[in-house]
């Protein structure tokens, strides 16, 4: 298990920070984001840290997130109604938080690009 020393995601994913989970399974962590942008707005992160998606990732690990966003768009009631997966990479991107994530997005139309 490699968690990074004071990494706000790495603390949360594995139970160091209490937060509102969405769902769990061994490696990953669902969690609503503290300042949605839509009414549905959560999280997929891995348990291991990973700055971003330029880091050395496990295809197996890739596969178990990208499977997961059509679970956590049915558990947050937005799998019909259509969402937005969204993944900042670097400083261009406005990344925020360097430890992977996936952003899942919905309950609202998008407008923009
Ligand atoms: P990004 O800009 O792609 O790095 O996204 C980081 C996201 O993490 C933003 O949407 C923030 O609102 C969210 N965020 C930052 N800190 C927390 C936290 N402690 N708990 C939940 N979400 C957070
Ligand atoms: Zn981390």
């Amino acid at each position: 298990m490699a968690q990074k020393e004071d990494c706000i995601f790495c603390k949360i994913a594995n139970g160091e920070i209490p937060t509102d989970m969405v769902m769990e399974t061994e490696e990953l962590a669902v969690f609503k984001d503290a300042s949605p942008k839509k009414p549905v707005h959560v999280l997929i992160v891995p348990k291991d840290h990973y700055s971003s998606l330029n880091d050395d990732i496990p295809e197996e690990l890739l596969g178990k997130m990208m499977k997961l966003i059509p679970e956590v768009a049915k558990k947050t009631g937005v799998h019909d109604s259509g969402y937005r997966t969204i993944i900042n990479t670097g400083d261009d991107a406005n990344q925020s938080v360097k430890h992977l994530h996936i952003h899942i997005c919905g309950g609202a139309k998008f407008t923009d690009f």
